[in-house]
């Protein structure tokens, strides 16, 4: 397998002043033509820092791909740093020289000296052309190593990669590829899910299968390479399928799918109407039904009913309940969400209720605790309503709370509309 590290030049990314996208695009399609990337390096614009880097990076991959440095200005010393270590002279590449001059002549503008450093290059290197800016790239070897030095700025990169290193590499890695999925996953933490997995999530595995972990949604990417795309997509598809059997229900999604997407999704075939009654979360839920587009066809209503005459003025809580049971309990957010259902017409709706903190926390309604509830119309019955009510504990600050109140108002949307039960 063919390993590549991938080498970044410049002050401003040591300093965090530019955050180094270079590479990460790199990797990304690197990993499409099955090379294996063994490190990401960053070092300042230093030409002892760009030689020691070179070096050792050298003798531990077979292709090394260094952006920035190759500006005009005193700054840019990748090219010197790169003769250095080959130990050889720069000398000017005529074809490159007319090519410059020829760029300047086109703006009408007169070529500082400088700027010729741009059409050098090592002895024994060769030229890589940049088609969007003026500075080409330049393509080595040093020992078994192959090297190729590209600008930083990413739109010149970007292109000089597409159009000249990625074929290069593509014909010398004899069609391997890898191919990456994710699956996605809400309402276990991720040990939980790893539990489940077992051994697929095995280190050494290919395809290998990971987790990550953003916003609560617990994701597992397969990562499949085989010495063709056919072959890594069959192997990455039937690992799919493992990690489906062994989770069920608990995934929602794939790649870009979300849960609002998901929900959006579900909503749209089914023709059913959706309307929000929200405390706590101030009308998150309502924001995430109405990320997707198009969700005029399945949301009408959304209520923010924050206080307690709210939520009995607006959507008929009774009084007595609300001093009864308290604004956070099952009771009261099965009335908000009945309320809220009737009110919009609707054939489903959800509403929730809890204490999202720093304040405000009792010992019997912590901190962190909510209630989500959820009315919808008895498909035996039209004229009768069902309701439910769940409380959680989620521990977090008062983003985290709120944030995953209205998740998990979603994934339990999500639980009643494809008439499964909730495995968690
Ligand atoms: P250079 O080729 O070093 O003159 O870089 C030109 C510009 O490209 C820099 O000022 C940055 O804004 C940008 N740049 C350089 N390296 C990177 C990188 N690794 N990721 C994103 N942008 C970069
Ligand atoms: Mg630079």
């Amino acid at each position: 397998m063919t390993s590549a590290i991938i080498l970044s030049i410049g002050d401003e990314l040591v300093l965090g002043q530019t955050v180094d996208t270079n590479s990460a695009w790199l990797s990304r399609e690197l990993a499409t033509i099955g090379v294996r990337i063994a490190a990401h390096a960053t070092v300042p614009d230093d030409q002892p820092s760009i030689e020691r880097a070179i070096r050792s990076a050298t003798v531990n991959c077979d292709v090394l791909i260094i952006s920035g440095g190759l500006g005009p200005t005193e700054d840019d010393l990748t090219r010197q740093a790169l003769a250095g270590v080959l130990g050889m002279p720069l000398e000017t590449d005529d074809a490159s020289l007319k090519t410059l001059t020829a760029f300047f002549v086109n703006l009408k503008r007169e070529m500082a000296g400088s700027n010729r450093i741009q059409a050098m290059r090592p002895r024994g290197t060769t030229m890589i052309e940049n088609t969007c800016g003026t500075a080409p790239g330049i393509a080595a070897m040093f020992g078994d190593c192959r090297i190729f030095v590209v600008p930083g700025v990413p739109k010149e990169m970007k292109a000089m990669f597409s159009r000249d290193i990625l074929p290069a590499l593509r014909e010398a890695g004899g069609g391997a590829a890898i191919v990456s999925t994710t699956l996605h996953t809400f309402g276990l933490g991720e040990s939980n899910i790893a539990e489940m997995l077992g051994d697929v999530m095995q280190r050494g595995r290919n395809p290998s299968v990971g987790t990550t972990v953003a916003g609560g949604v617990v994701s597992l990417r397969v990562n499949s390479y085989f010495e063709s795309p056919e072959k890594a997509v069959a192997e990455m598809e039937r690992t799919t399928a493992t990690c489906r059997e062994k989770l069920g229900h608990l995934i929602y999604g794939q790649d870009e799918e979300t849960l609002p997407s998901i929900v959006a999704g579900l909503l749209k075939a089914s023709g059913k109407k959706v309307a929000t009654a929200e405390s706590c979360t101030g009308g998150l839920l309502a924001k995430y039904l109405t990320d997707v587009a198009g969700s005029s066809e399945y949301f009408t209503h959304g209520w923010v009913t924050y206080s307690n005459e709210a939520k009995t003025q607006q959507l008929g809580v009774p009084e007595d309940m609300l001093k009864g049971h308290g604004a956070v309990s099952s009771a009261v957010v099965r009335a908000m969400a009945k309320g809220a259902m009737r009110l919009a017409q609707a054939d489903v709706a959800m509403s929730i209720s809890g204490v999202a903190g720093p304040d405000g926390g009792t010992p019997e309604k912590p901190v962190g605790m909510v209630c989500i509830g959820i009315a919808f119309k008895d498909p035996h019955n039209a004229s009768s309503v069902g309701t439910h009510g769940r409380t959680f504990r989620f521990s977090g600050d008062r983003e985290f709370v709120r944030d995953r109140s209205a998740k998990m108002a979603l994934a339990i949307l999500r639980f009643h509309l494809t008439g499964i039960v909730m495995p968690f």
